[in-house]
């Protein structure tokens, strides 16, 4: 035996991959403030909102703050809910909730105009660990950009040609609130639709893959393992076959896809074949095809196992809406890191940071309906990663919430170039329609 300690990974790879990313960042231009000349009243519209956010950067804090102390999982945020619709108040916005069917959903509109923008706030925490994801941060963001995109709009006037909304969007963690909002009906009708998520780095565009996950149950028949094991059908079997399976199905994936199981039941005692098993499964991808692609891959495996066992299967796809891939769009992106650059912030750019390093979104189902952005805002030191403490404490922090303040400007900034600057949304908009057809879930996944 040598010596090496086994339960330590190596960070061999992870180190190689963080080096190649800081050379990709080295040899990437920075942004460059804009120079805010693209419609007449652009300079005046991004001064106020940065005004904006400053006069109001106390109480946003401490919206953050205190969301941050009252953690509450998906579907029950409550106070959540209690505190964003006092802050909207406060700001003579009138808010509605519930909404869109969703108890813990929030609704604001300010305009009466066409062209509409929606700023997003999520605010769930997760089991247990509470505000390890910052949603507490996202959540101020996106009342933050609202209110600024509010203030900056009246003060030019310009009320009856915009509508800027505001969307609470609940259960982001293990469920995809944002899905059953868009069957609400809150995005119809939206020019664009932007949030923040906090990282370990600054990303204006970063991939985020589709999941699936899937509940896999096999039924066999149960026998004296020593008396008559050749009466049994062996449901524990089939479940590791099927574990088998999707290790040898990974490596004929795509590089960026992942395939996560559990066997979560898998029989009793020894001494009797188990004639029940239970799998629960993740799969995910970073197109919407290739999600379809790989989900029939794995109901063939499913089914392979229990023929191969004699048991039957019973595969529960979706036990919540599947979430879609994020489209990002590159022109809503470009114009997010000019604005963090006018506040010093260097946003990498697509490509930078490779795509494998992905999880999953319900922001996703709404990029792929409405031009949308989801930029990552640093608010802790490189290296720590989402869902742990660290990042959690990062979440309160001062650097956290710094990074908040000016990612409410920033959304403010990009809303306000979409709701006046008629090319730059005639871009957004081209570009959206070249990347490919609206797609909603529930029509690739019925
Ligand atoms: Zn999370
Ligand atoms: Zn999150």
């Amino acid at each position: 035996m040598d010596s090496r300690d086994r339960l330590t990974p190596s960070t061999a790879f992870i180190d190689e991959l963080n080096a190649s990313v800081h050379r990709a960042m080295a040899e990437t231009s920075p942004a460059q403030p804009p120079q805010l000349t693209s419609y007449p009243e652009q300079t005046q519209l991004w001064a106020a909102a940065t005004t904006a956010v400053e006069s109001m950067h106390t109480e946003l804090e401490q919206l953050s703050l205190d969301i941050h102390a009252h953690p509450e999982v998906a579907f029950t945020e409550k106070h959540a809910v209690a505190a964003i619709t006092e802050v909207l108040r406060n700001h003579g916005v009138v808010a509605t909730a519930p909404a869109f069917g969703l108890d813990t959903a929030i609704h604001a509109e300010v305009g009466t105009g066409k062209v509409a923008v929606a700023f997003l706030s999520e605010y769930d925490a997760l089991p247990e660990i509470g505000h390890a994801c910052g949603h507490n941060l996202i959540a101020s963001a996106g009342v933050g950009a609202f209110l600024a995109t509010v203030a900056a709009v009246r003060e030019v006037g310009r009320e009856d040609d915009v509508r800027i909304v505001f969307l609470g969007t609940p259960a982001e963690e293990g469920h995809s609130g944002k899905e059953y909002l868009i069957r609400g009906g809150a995005f119809e009708g939206l020019d664009a639709a932007v949030m923040v998520h906090p990282f370990d780095m600054d990303i204006a565009s970063h991939a985020w893959i589709g999941r699936r996950s899937a509940t896999v149950t096999f039924h066999g028949v149960s026998a004296h393992a020593s008396s008559q094991p050749f009466m049994g059908r062996n449901a524990l079997d089939a479940a590791t076959l099927l574990y088998q399976g999707l290790g040898l199905l990974r490596q004929q994936m795509p590089p960026s896809d992942r395939l996560h199981a559990v066997i979560s039941e898998g029989g009793q005692r020894p001494s009797v074949i188990p004639d029940t098993s239970t799998v629960e499964l993740y799969v995910r991808s970073l197109h919407s095809d290739t999600l379809v692609d790989l989900s029939a891959r794995v109901t063939d495996v499913c089914r392979g196992a229990a023929l191969m066992t004699g048991c039957s299967v019973d595969i529960a796809w979706d036990p919540h809406p599947p979430t879609l891939p994020v489209r990002n769009n590159q022109a809503l992106a470009q114009r997010w890191r000019e604005s963090q650059a006018q506040q010093g912030v260097d946003a990498l750019p697509a490509g930078v940071v490779p795509e494998s390093i992905a999880a999953s979104t319900d922001f996703g189902n709404v990029s792929q309906l409405v031009p949308g952005i989801h930029p990552l805002i640093k608010i802790a030191p490189e290296g720590v990663a989402l869902h742990t403490e660290q990042l959690r404490e990062a979440a309160a922090s001062p650097e956290g919430l710094a990074a908040m303040r000016r990612a409410a400007t920033s959304l403010a900034h990009v809303g306000l170039d979409v709701l006046f600057d008629r090319e730059f949304r005639s871009v957004v908009h081209a570009e959206f329609v070249e990347t490919g057809p609206q797609i909603r879930v529930n029509e690739i996944f019925p």
